[in-house]
């Protein structure tokens, strides 16, 4: 399997400009179309690098190239209209040369948490190349006792040493000598990636600036990470990779009246690895957005008994619909009525006949972002668990979801003597910390199991169908465990425990009622000397 070396800046922006220049030539609207993919897939790649200024100037763009489309008749356009986008792509690319500076955002892994990995598939042992600099040995010692109890083989190797093949390598992780890449280094990475095309190749101390980036990445480098102070996003990086469940597929939900026209875009959408459902009555749009749950609607203009526009300003009344997108598909080509629609609520017009490549990529971008920020407004930054909020309501639903006579569970977890683990080692290592344990805890919970992180290092969880007793025991194993998670830091390793307590629905029946009494207990287990677990108790 051979596989593909990321796509640079530098090529991207070589495809646009190459794509733009086709178009000048020669005026062909395939042409321009192939440039409006670009356009789209620079946005795109921003967005995943969170360049949130250059994003907005190749919306921009996109938006004036989308409104240029037009059909096979429109092209080529006059020339004062390519002389617009001319200015606005040159504007684009000079901003791009500016923001390479070394001050640039510097892209760091997340964690994410869309899928659970069951405790059987967490523990299967993966084999990590770790290559080292001599004088990095207590940050790979630390790093590979860390990998080690999350059930990885490590094998470490000095830069200079012949890797000895065996099977398939999950990772390589390089800890270069210092954040100037030498020459050899260089050439050795590139000597791994030839030998082991599949593996990710993780960077640990790579400069802050997009040039030293770039060259790492051409020698075959997948992730760098910045500094060793965020040793835990190698931990982070790996176990993504070993997840069971890949990202979940883009859900988009047709709403279009015309057979002939959702076959084709179903056709199209399945190509692009898509799950779709459609429905020809918008009467039924609430009842399937409820099971659905879409990413996107693509939504037909015109259907019996009301239109697309009706729809959506519904969908946009609805506090839980109100941010999904909404692409229209329409035959109207009459921009006024283009404009209306979309200050009625839609995100994007399309119009029919369509272009499948366009199509498809307008829509993932739209689903990329829509999903980005809905992980951002509910998700913890540092572990990708539920945030405070979003864990709160989490529990309220499913207390009122839980089928009768049934239990639920619900603890409160603190880390011991946190404020110690600051203060003798600093800020970022207590986060590791912190992650440390949410990764625990999303390995060994179930995926109807809720994790959120309440506060700075305390976590609340609920497990539904569990008794309290059943619930002490499942956490107190993590307990044990944690306690011999070694968490990497410069100079070694350090370990740290954590209290719980425990309260259970129905002996306590809101929301509410049970963090409080889980809370109680949990105070209830600092008192009693920490790193245990307690059960609330009810009178
Ligand atoms: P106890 O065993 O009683 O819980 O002691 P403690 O030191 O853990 O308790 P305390 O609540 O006094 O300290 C919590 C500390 O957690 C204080 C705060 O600075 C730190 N903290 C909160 N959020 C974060 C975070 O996101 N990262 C890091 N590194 N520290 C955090
Ligand atoms: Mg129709
Ligand atoms: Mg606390
Ligand atoms: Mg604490």
């Amino acid at each position: 399997m051979t596989k593909h070396i990321p796509n640079t800046i530098e090529e991207r922006l070589y495809v646009l400009r190459t794509r733009w220049e086709r178009y000048v030539a020669k005026g062909q609207f395939n042409q321009f179309i192939e440039f409006a993919v670009a356009v789209n897939s620079l946005a795109e790649y921003f967005n995943r690098l969170h360049l949130s200024g250059l994003v907005r100037l190749c919306e921009g763009l996109e938006i004036a190239v989308l409104a240029k489309l037009g059909d096979q008749a429109s092209h080529p356009m006059a020339q004062q209209d390519i002389l617009a986008l001319q200015r606005q792509l040159d504007t684009l690319l000079s901003s791009v040369e500016h923001s390479r500076a070394p001050s640039m955002e510097q892209r760091t892994t997340e964690p994410r948490r869309d899928t659970t990995t069951a405790e059987a598939d967490w523990i299967k042992p993966r084999t990590i190349w770790l290559v080292y600099a001599p004088e990095k040995r207590e940050i790979a010692n630390a790093i590979s006792s860390q990998l080690r109890f999350f059930g990885f083989d490590i094998h470490e190797l000095s830069w200079g040493a012949e890797p000895v093949s065996e099977d398939a390598v999950l990772a390589v992780l390089f800890i270069p000598a210092s954040e100037n890449t030498r020459p050899e280094e260089l050439a050795r990475i590139e000597a791994i990636r030839a030998g082991s095309p599949s593996s990710q190749l993780i960077y640990l101390g790579a400069q802050l600036a997009i040039d030293p980036i770039v060259t790492l990445m051409r020698a075959g480098v997948d992730v760098t990470i910045p500094d060793e102070g965020q040793c835990a996003n190698v931990l982070n990086c790996i176990l993504d990779l070993v997840k069971v469940n890949e990202q979940e597929k883009y859900r988009v939900l047709i709403v279009e009246d015309s057979r002939v026209a959702v076959a084709l875009i179903q056709r199209t959408l399945a190509q692009h690895g898509m799950d779709t459902r459609a429905i020809s009555d918008p009467g039924n749009l609430l009842e399937v957005l409820e099971n659905y749950h879409p990413d996107l609607i693509l939504m037909d203009m015109y259907m019996p008994r009301f239109n697309g526009v009706e729809a959506t300003r519904v969908l946009r009344q609805m506090s839980a619909y109100s941010a999904v997108p909404i692409v229209y598909l329409s035959g109207e080509s009459d921009v006024g009525m283009q404009v209306e629609a979309l200050r009625l609520g839609g995100d994007q017009f399309i119009i029919k006949p369509f272009n499948p490549v366009l199509l498809a990529a307008i829509i993932k971008t739209k689903i990329e972002r829509f999903r980005e920020t809905q992980r951002s407004s509910r998700l913890d930054g540092l572990t990708g668990l539920l945030n405070h909020s979003a864990a709160k309501s989490r529990l309220n639903t499913m207390i009122s979801q839980l089928p009768e006579q049934n239990m639920l569970t619900v603890a409160m977890i603190d880390i011991d003597h946190f404020k110690a683990v600051n203060d003798t080692y600093g800020h970022p290592v207590g986060d590791q910390v912190i992650r440390g344990l949410a990764w625990l805890l999303k390995g060994r919970l179930r995926s109807v199991d809720l994790i959120g992180r309440y506060g700075g290092e305390e976590f609340l969880i609920a497990l539904p169908g569990i008794s309290p007793e059943q619930a002490t025991s499942v956490i107190d194993r993590i307990r044990g465990d944690f306690c011999t998670l070694p968490h990497s830091h410069s100079s070694g390793a350090l370990y740290s425990s954590f209290s719980a307590g425990v309260a259970a629905f129905p002996m306590v029946e809101t929301a509410a009622a049970l963090t409080e009494a889980a809370d109680g207990a949990l105070l209830q287990a600092k008192r009693l000397g920490r790193n245990r677990v307690e059960q609330a108790a009810y009178s």
